[in-house]
């Protein structure tokens, strides 16, 4: 069996698998076939790629060889095509919320694994894409945002005088939000934490920050860990409590989500106006709505002096450890398809089943079948 590493489009510095993974996969018994100049801005030259045992080739004939091809951001339709008709396409193709590639796929009689799919259970941890990810952009978030700042992150008593640590609000404390937390008291801030679900405050408190407290919050077991939306009166609460504690903080990250909705809208327009000159808001949600009223994704604006940065992909401005991890997920989910050497799906396996967007013209994933009819 072949597998075929693609080179990412020019705004992804991620690389599915370094050469570290791929000597792995060689191990397996497969042979790796990866396209020239792939790993190159995770530092990864076409010479490490060989040096474990890879062979480089052009695009077309990465497409054109492989059995499996395996790549982070989708592919065109035409490049689909270009696949061998049996061949496997595993990557992060947002399925749920790209019906057209979707129904290509099905409609071509693909065989193709997303990997955001990947069930949110224990046993699947290890193949978690979306939380590696979130770890590695809650900690950019605050990089970015210690950057941006006119001001410093930690207290400090200089003959100049003394400094006040920089106050940050961070809004939601799922795997971005306490890594944003953690990151944010390393460098020395006073750090404030909210979160609609109650286990979160245990979190947010073994890290050192303080939990911002408003009653009243909908909370479902059924969720799978997840938060659910919250009623008019609540959303109306919290941003009464977001409002009086932005006025005092310096930075604010957000990064609220809802599975498969749009994301709540925690920070309004009359919050921003008052905030402090200076102020630096930074909206990890920027691509699913965003959670503050001004933001626009991919861009930074200025309002008043606060500066509003809609993130887009973070992760791939640390584009060497994300592509460690992503390609250790990887390596997790290809274990479980990859047997001696050859590819051996089993549906009956909920993992498998559930990352799949679909087989033989068949969606076999209820997530995706609900979301086309
Ligand atoms: P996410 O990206 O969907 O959401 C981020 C955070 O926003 C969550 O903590 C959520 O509670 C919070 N949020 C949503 N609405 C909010 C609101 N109105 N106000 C404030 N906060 C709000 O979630 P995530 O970070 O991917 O994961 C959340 C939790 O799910 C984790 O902390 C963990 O408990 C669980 N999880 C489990 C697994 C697993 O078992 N494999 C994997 C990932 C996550």
């Amino acid at each position: 069996m072949t597998i075929g590493i693609l080179k990412e489009p020019k705004e992804e510095s991620r690389v599915a698998l370094l050469p570290e993974a791929v000597k792995t996969l060689l191990s397996w018994n497969a042979q790796v076939i990866i396209e020239t100049d792939a790993g190159l801005l995770a530092f990864a030259n076409n010479e490490s790629y060989k040096a474990v045992g890879a062979t480089i080739k052009s695009r077309m004939e990465v497409l054109a060889e492989a059995d499996m091809i395996c790549s982070i951001q989708p592919i065109s339709q035409e490049e689909i095509s270009k696949m061998k008709p049996e061949a496997i396409l595993l990557g992060q193709m947002g399925a749920l919320f790209n019906p057209e590639l979707t129904k290509f796929l099905l409609k071509e009689k693909r065989t193709a694994f997303s990997m955001e799919l990947v069930p949110r259970t224990t046993r699947a941890q290890s193949m978690d894409v979306l939380s590696s990810m979130a770890t590695v952009t809650g900690y950019k978030s605050v990089l970015l945002a210690a950057s941006s700042l006119p001001r410093f992150f930690p207290m400090f008593m200089t003959a100049a005088g003394s400094i006040t640590p920089a106050k940050v609000l961070i809004l939601g404390a799922g795997v971005a939000g306490l890594q944003a937390i953690a990151t944010a008291k390393r460098l020395g801030a006073s750090v404030f934490a909210f979160d609609v679900r109650q286990a979160a405050k245990e979190e947010v408190l073994s890290l050192g920050a303080k939990f911002v407290d408003v009653e009243g919050a909908k909370e479902d077991k059924g969720a799978g860990g997840y938060a659910v939306e919250q009623s008019a009166e609540f959303i109306q609460k919290q941003k009464d409590t977001i409002h009086e504690y932005a006025a005092k903080s310096d930075v604010i990250i957000t990064t609220a989500q809802i599975p498969g909705r749009k994301a709540p809208l925690l920070v309004e327009e009359r919050t921003v106006l008052a905030m402090k000159p200076g102020s630096v808001i930074i909206d990890l949600a920027a691509s699913s709505g965003g959670n503050c009223a001004l933001t626009q994704a991919d861009q930074t604006v200025e309002i008043n002096g606060v500066k509003i940065i809609g993130v887009g992909n973070i992760a791939s401005e640390l584009p060497q450890d994300a592509s460690k991890m992503y390609g250790k997920n990887y390596l997790n989910f290809l274990k479980l398809i990859i047997k001696d050497g050859e590819i051996n799906l089993n549906f009956e396996d909920d993992i498998v089943k559930g990352t799949c967007v679909c087989h033989n013209g068949e969606a076999v994933n209820s997530r995706i079948s609900e979301m086309l009819t």
